[in-house]
């Protein structure tokens, strides 16, 4: 058996499996996708240490890091299924899509999230290239051009505000009739010149010029009236989803679907810990997940030589 098994082979899991690696113990990584979210990113300019990178060049790093101790990884694989061990110490078990069964002692959940698209056309064909889910990230991209953030939830007001310090304009796109996010924001929101928001909208088709975005078209859910805007940038904030569904009944989860971690990253299963954008960690960000895994791989050590005891 594994002492520690990471699934999830992203900047948390990587960073996991380093630190276990480090400790002399038997390390393995299952990842469906090595690299995770990076390997769709543009450019990277917030891991601090390295001024400019981009999203492979970043993912290629993470492996080779890895690489650099004894882990076994197994790429291109996908877990579906999680068994607690029976007895405190004891193994736990991971089933495979391809029917194979993996055993450790400990585990470190890091599976990530994928944002929420909207499913309009453009979106596919100018992510990256105008389409962007993380103003953190992607913000000063746009610096003094006009863009729209798609959703009036927490996510996408509080995008929209960040947003107003840094580009011309700011569209807010929101689907009902009433903002969800929480009253202080909204009061914040509306009271930023260089903001225009459109209730009760539906966003159609984001447009470009074959290079990049050019602007976007809603249809007014009252009138039924189209209407384009035209910009540089649309953010999509319409939620982020875990990677979790497969743990449902096994690990706690919270009402959006993310890992319950303790400080340590420690689950509600024992030997169970977890890192990265697929736990309740907030902001999820690189530098975030890479602390977090870490995090997870100290915490099942010491989960270890206690001999699984709490
Ligand atoms: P992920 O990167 O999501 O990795 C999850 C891993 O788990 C993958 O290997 C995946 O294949 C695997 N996995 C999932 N389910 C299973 C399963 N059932 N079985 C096996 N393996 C599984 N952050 C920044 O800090 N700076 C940026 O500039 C930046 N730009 C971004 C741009 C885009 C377009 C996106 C989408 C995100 C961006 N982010 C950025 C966010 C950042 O990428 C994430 O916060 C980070 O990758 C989270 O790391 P993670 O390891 O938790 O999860």
């Amino acid at each position: 058996p594994y002492e520690v098994l990471v699934v999830g082979g992203g900047p948390a899991g990587a960073a996991a499996a380093v630190y276990a690696a480090r400790k002399g113990i038997r390390t393995g990584v299952v990842a469906e996708r090595f690299g995770g979210q990076t390997l769709d990113t543009l450019a990277i300019e917030n891991y601090i240490s390295v001024l400019e990178t981009d999203g492979p060049k970043f993912a290629a790093a993470l492996e080779q890091h890895v690489r650099a101790y004894e882990v076994e990884i197994m790429n291109g694989q996908r877990v579906e299924q999680l068994s607690p061990a029976s007895e405190p110490g004891g193994l736990i078990g991971v089933k495979l899509a391809n029917g194979a069964e993996l055993k450790a002692r400990s585990l470190i959940l890091s599976t990530g999230a994928r944002w929420r698209n909207v499913n309009v056309p453009g979106e596919d064909e100018y992510r990256n290239r105008g389409v962007a889910y993380c103003p953190h990230c992607d913000g000063p991209l746009f610096k003094g051009k006009k863009v729209a953030v798609i959703g009036g939830g927490n996510s996408g007001v509080e995008a929209a505000i960040d947003l107003a310090g840094l580009v011309q304009h700011v569209t807010l796109i929101e689907f009902a009739e009433q903002l969800r996010a929480d009253a202080v924001l909204v009061r914040k929101l509306e009271s930023l010149p260089n903001v225009s928001i459109v209730k009760h909208a539906q966003t159609t088709e984001i447009h470009g010029d074959g290079k990049k975005v050019t602007a976007l078209s809603y249809t007014d859910r009252g009138t039924g009236k189209a209407h384009t805007v035209e910009l540089a940038g649309v953010f999509v904030q319409i939620g982020l989803v875990p990677n979790t569904e497969w743990l449902k009944g096994t690990v706690e989860l919270s009402r959006y679907g993310e890992i319950l971690v303790d400080p340590r990253g420690a689950t509600s299963v024992p030997g169970v810990f977890a890192a990265g954008d697929a736990t309740t960690v907030p902001y999820k960000q690189i530098i975030i997940a890479t602390g977090d895994g870490a995090k997870a791989a100290l915490g099942a050590f010491d989960y270890l030589i206690r001999g699984g005891a709490a």
